[in-house]
């Protein structure tokens, strides 16, 4: 059933009894089953820049962050990493930077045209930018763009975002689905002051959007922030969160993040059931991987593509799936 009202969601977010819990997860790997099968895609993230503009409360790469080294990686770095991802048969890459980073459009076209000419899915993570530069982007050959509305409360995001409108953001979304491109979006969990009918609410704002990707992740407090001292969510509530959202939005692409492995060794593999098809390996040179810091002690950044993607294999069969092949594009446009 997809069609939950707030006040359903909100009560099994809050469910406690375990049989009741294992009950949910169980319900949403039914439908992850049904809806996107076995198969777990690989997006092979290069993070290309930790500079950031932006100063959100929550983020380690905000501008205030003095202590943090910056870095850009250089056309070469970054046509390295696709080439390591291309080795392992992943097919997409992920381009993911602060907003603002100093590559200018018509360079991150030019490097685009460049990636999708080597036959791989291009996916954008840059943020807000005008109409005309997602255009270009589109034109140069991207296929996706994530950008996360993070919370659908207001006032929330814009205690946390205080430069910036949720009607904004979720403008530059509808500019993006405008332009054909495979949207993604979603939230955090574990803002501080944040409800489970706040949550309830972001997964509604998901099935509203028709998003072709949903990423639900968990928001873990970083110490240069002004949010550094919160207390960590539970796990288990990041995790009701995807079950829910891969109930209610049936058939969109969904990560097992690399925060949910942060948090709990085997966090992964617990994402991936109760909801999620993708993982998304860090395919950045392994010496830049310490530095694009969003929460602290995440975990593959003493690794380099070599070590993780055996790892990551393992950890996908390990729950009984396989690691897909090809782009993974939306099944929704199908
Ligand atoms: S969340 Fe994004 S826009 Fe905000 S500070 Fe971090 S990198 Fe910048």
């Amino acid at each position: 059933m997809s069609n939950y009202s707030k006040d359903i969601l909100a009560q099994r977010l809050k469910e406690s009894d375990p049989a009741k819990v294992a009950a949910l997860f169980a319900e949403a790997d039914a439908v992850r089953r049904e809806y996107m099968g076995d198969c777990v895609y690989l997006r092979g993230i290069i993070e290309f820049s930790n500079i950031c503009a932006r100063d959100c409360h929550y983020c380690g790469l905000r501008v205030s962050n003095t202590k943090l080294s910056r870095y850009t990686l250089s056309r070469e770095e970054i046509m390295e990493s696709v080439a390591v991802a291309k080795e392992f048969e992943i097919g997409t890459v992920v381009l993911q930077s602060g907003e603002g980073s100093p590559v200018p459009v018509k360079e991150l076209c030019s490097i685009v045209r460049e990636i999708s000419g080597r036959g791989m899915a291009v996916t954008l993570s840059v943020g807000e930018l005008p109409f005309d530069d997602y255009q270009a982007l589109r034109e140069a050959g991207a296929d996706r763009y994530l950008l996360k509305f993070e919370t659908s409360n207001e006032k929330l995001y814009k205690k946390f975002r205080p430069w910036s409108e949720l009607k904004d953001r979720l403008k530059c979304l509808e500019n993006l689905k405008k332009l054909g491109f495979q949207a993604g979006s979603g939230n955090l969990v574990g803002f501080p002051g944040q409800t489970d009918e706040d949550l309830a609410d972001d997964i509604l704002l998901c099935k509203k959007l028709e998003l072709d990707m949903v990423s639900i992740s968990v928001f873990l407090p970083h110490p240069e922030t002004p949010l550094k001292g919160v207390k960590k969510p539970a796990l288990e509530k990041m995790l009701k969160t995807l079950a829910l959202a891969r109930i209610v939005t049936l058939n969109t692409h969904m990560p097992a993040t690399t925060a949910a492995g942060t948090m709990d060794p085997l966090g992964r593999e617990k994402a991936l059931q109760c909801g999620a098809n993708v993982i998304m390996p860090n395919v950045s040179p392994s010496e830049f991987r310490k530095l694009y810091e969003i929460y602290p002690d995440k975990i593959c950044t003493n690794e380099g593509t070599r070590d993780c993607y055996p790892c990551l294999v393992r950890r996908i069969e390990s729950v009984g799936r396989t690691v897909g092949k090809g782009r993974g594009d939306s099944v929704r446009r199908k």
